[in-house]
């Protein structure tokens, strides 16, 4: 596999072919080899770029839209990068529905991607017109020529990474990976590359990791979308209060639930034992093989891949600030 080798004639053609990095120091007292595929080397920082891409070039194909169309989604941030990124090279005006819990950052960041932002209140029904699912369907509506993205329901989300991410982890490993641990959001990522995985070797065990006040690990467990499990959380990408379609329940062997404090905690030890500058999610996956380190998941012989999604730059205001911190209760 190469990367930036010669010219490349423009910055999407380096999306994938993301590094996989051994990790060191956190993982020193597990069993087994751990190992981060570090989605910050996207040119959009983040593996969304992988989804967006492959979607975008999809309803092309498809003669859905065409240069001067309107791109349309709902997106804590990332997506919604990758978008802009893609909209820019190719000449397509992007409009963008975003919760309130964006960090301030990633919201300026779209906006200096060139992409119209409308931010939605994160705590409301997903039926509520209020909701950024509400708010970017009435967009589509509205808008001629254009498509909506719609990551939570599309399957080509899963498919991007079943084509991209799943593969790169099966040869950068070559062939050795036995857990795959990854964050689940709209869950394309575990779902795509989980069962790329499986395909290959059925005893690979795909571990999701979820959000204290997320339905979905109650969900995969129970088969009941369990309103109960409902409640307020910082970690942004991660968990969801509703069932995305774009997940795949039956590649996903188990899933563990994390804190926003612990998560972030984490996040910050990646970056001083490993020189890993790490977004929040990637503290939260790293949190999860932890306690499943401590239920003696893996032995001497594991390979685990831990997905980091996204870059800690885009964090700066919250995890990497000691004032949001100590605001939050999570210094002791
Ligand atoms: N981490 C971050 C920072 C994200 O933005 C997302 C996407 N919502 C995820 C993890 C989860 O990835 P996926 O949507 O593929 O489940």
């Amino acid at each position: 596999m190469t990367r930036h080798q010669g010219i490349t004639n423009n910055i999407l053609q380096l999306v994938g072919q993301t590094p996989l990095v051994k990790l060191h120091q956190i993982t020193k007292d597990f069993q087994g080899e751990f190992y981060a595929k570090l989605e910050a080397f996207n040119p959009g920082h983040s593996a969304k770029d992988r989804i967006a891409l492959h979607i975008i070039e999809d309803a092309e194909k498809k003669g859905i839209i065409k240069k001067g169309s309107t791109i349309v989604e709902t997106t804590s941030g990332n997506t919604g990068f990758s978008l802009a990124m893609i909209s820019i090279v190719k000449g397509y005006k992007c409009i963008l529905a975003v919760s309130d819990k964006s960090s301030v950052d990633k919201i300026d960041m779209l906006k200096s991607m060139g992409a119209e932002v409308h931010i939605c209140p994160a705590y409301v029904a997903p039926d509520d017109p209020r909701s950024y699912y509400s708010v970017a369907k009435a967009i589509h509506k509205k808008t001629k020529n254009s498509v909506y993205i719609n990551q939570y329901f599309n399957e080509l989300n899963i498919e991007a990474h079943y084509r991209t991410t799943g593969p790169e982890i099966w040869e950068q490993t070559n062939g050795k990976i036995t857990h795959l641990i990854a964050a689940s959001g709209t869950g394309g990522t575990i779902s795509g590359s989980g069962k790329y995985l499986k395909e290959q070797n059925p005893d690979i065990k795909i571990m999701g990791v979820d959000a204290i006040g997320s339905v979905l690990k109650k969900y995969h467990e129970t088969g009941v979308f369990d309103k109960n499990e409902i409640s307020p959380y910082k970690i942004e990408g991660l968990g969801k209060n509703l069932i995305p379609s774009a997940t795949d329940f039956d590649v996903i062997d188990i899933y563990e639930k994390v804190s926003d404090k612990e998560a972030a905690l984490t996040a910050r030890e990646i970056v001083k034992g490993e020189g890993i500058f790490a977004g929040y999610t990637s503290g939260a996956v790293v949190q999860a093989a932890k306690q499943f380190a401590a239920q003696n998941y893996f032995d001497k012989d594991s390979v685990v891949v831990l997905i980091f999604p996204d870059h800690g730059s885009r964090y700066m205001n919250k995890i990497y600030s000691d004032a949001w911190m100590k605001a939050q209760g999570f210094f002791e």
